[in-house]
């Protein structure tokens, strides 16, 4: 038997049925029309929202990285609840702006951005998260092009990490980001050429669960973004602080303590240099707000036993939920929390059950000699965590299967 992450808390079977969102897991099926199925709980997505703004500074703005889940009804939900949308593509300039949100609440990061990505983005008025100085050179040619200024931010290399990240997106050579010892340089070139300056994009990493290690980041990440402005001479509208908020996934795991983050930032913020004093703050995070929301359900096909280990073969698998497989951005594969949501709470049987996706490759496992009820054919699995880099994260052409279904309930 191998361990599994913890269930998040709040799910609840009613006569042996996991409960989403108040119904039941096979009713939700009924609902959609077929497994996999991905379930969406916005109840739980608008807790998550309200935890935040009870425990951060009222000053600091809540965006919402759209990566995490660009599913087009969850978008529409949140722009009525966020301050901000956070996007990495010109396919995601358009989405959060199919969703509705202000084209001056919508920053746009990420390596790579082509001329025709800038150009839907200036023109929109979306502000761009400068990666380079040749992207600020392509983004100022382009503005004049189509005439019009474009919204300019640069996000910085941080010369700090943030400790104990899932995935380190800061600190060292990367490509994300201009490193910290040019960003001042590169930002009074951008001034003078003329562009709308707003300001800093300071991220150092992601899924963390240690607050002493994220206070410890924003902090770096204020007096960073001080030291910057003074060297510009200029107060950054918006200053970026990055995210990070991680969510438990493994053995051993605890959910992020967010009051003592947000006591800190309070500190931090009263106390910060005369420069940033106009400068609003904003805070990016993805897996954090939604993670937890989301349920993968996938009908188990097949069992069947080889060489004394017996093994669920489901319809699902990692051309939906790739990081459920261990092959997204992990180093070791570990089992995420799962459960066979119409035996939901039964006792465990005597063996473990190795849980297997359709996929002719043997890296479709997504769940190894796990701990779970009796399985038989035509049971449900769920498969927690699948809120966040499920369906949009996933190789879903791999082997021609059919999309998931998605479902956002409340
Ligand atoms: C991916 C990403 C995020 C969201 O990360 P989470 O771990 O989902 O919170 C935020 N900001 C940037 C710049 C990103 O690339």
């Amino acid at each position: 038997m191998k361990p599994m992450g913890p269930i998040p808390s709040g799910y609840e079977g009613e006569e042996g049925m996991l409960l989403i969102g108040g119904c039941g897991a096979a009713s939700l099926v009924d609902e959609a029309g077929d497994t996999p199925l991905f379930v969406y709980d916005m109840a739980r997505v608008e807790r998550q929202i309200a935890h935040f703004r009870d425990a951060m500074p009222a000053a600091v703005h809540l965006h919402y990285a759209i990566k995490a889940n660009p599913y087009a009804p969850l978008l529409e939900r949140m722009v009525g609840q966020v301050d901000g949308f956070d996007v990495a593509s010109g396919g995601e300039v358009t989405m959060a702006l199919d969703a509705g949100m202000a084209p001056d609440r919508i920053s746009f990061a990420g390596p790579g951005k082509r001329d025709d990505e800038l150009s839907v983005a200036i023109h929109a008025g979306v502000t761009i998260n400068l990666e380079s100085e040749g992207e600020a050179r392509r983004a100022i040619a382009v503005g004049r092009a189509i005439g019009k200024l474009p919204c300019l931010a640069i996000r910085v290399n941080p010369d700090f990490d943030l400790k104990g990240s899932g995935m380190r997106m800061g600190g060292g050579a990367k490509p994300f980001g201009v490193d910290a010892d040019r960003a001042a340089a590169l930002a009074r070139a951008v001034i003078d050429a003329g562009a709308e300056w707003r300001g800093w994009h300071i991220f150092a990493g992601s899924q963390n669960l240690d607050s002493a290690a994220l206070i410890e980041a924003q902090a770096a990440t204020i007096a960073l973004a001080a030291r910057l402005s003074e060297a510009v001479g200029v107060t950054p509208p918006l200053v970026n602080l990055g995210g990070g908020f991680g969510i438990p996934h493994f053995p051993g795991d605890l959910p992020l303590d967010i009051p003592p983050i947000g006591a800190a930032l309070e500190q931090a913020l009263d106390a910060r240099p005369e420069i940033l004093k106009g400068s609003s703050f904003a805070i990016e995070l993805g897996r954090w707000l939604v993670g937890e929301a989301g349920v993968y359900l996938t009908r188990v096909v097949d069992v069947k036993d080889s060489q004394g280990e017996r093994f669920a073969v489901v319809d699902g698998g990692l051309h939906h939920q790739l990081a459920a497989s261990g092959n997204f951005g992990t180093v070791v594969r570990r089992n995420y929390p799962m459960a066979v949501a119409n035996r939901f709470g039964d006792p465990v049987a005597a063996d473990p059950v190795t849980v297997v996706g359709c996929l002719c490759t043997p890296i479709d496992r997504l769940g190894d000699k796990v701990a779970l009820p009796p399985v038989e054919e035509g049971d449900l699995i769920a498969i927690f965590l699948a809120g966040a880099y499920g369906a949009s994260a996933s190789p879903s052409n791999f082997l021609g299967h059919p999309a998931a279904h998605q479902l956002l309930l409340g």
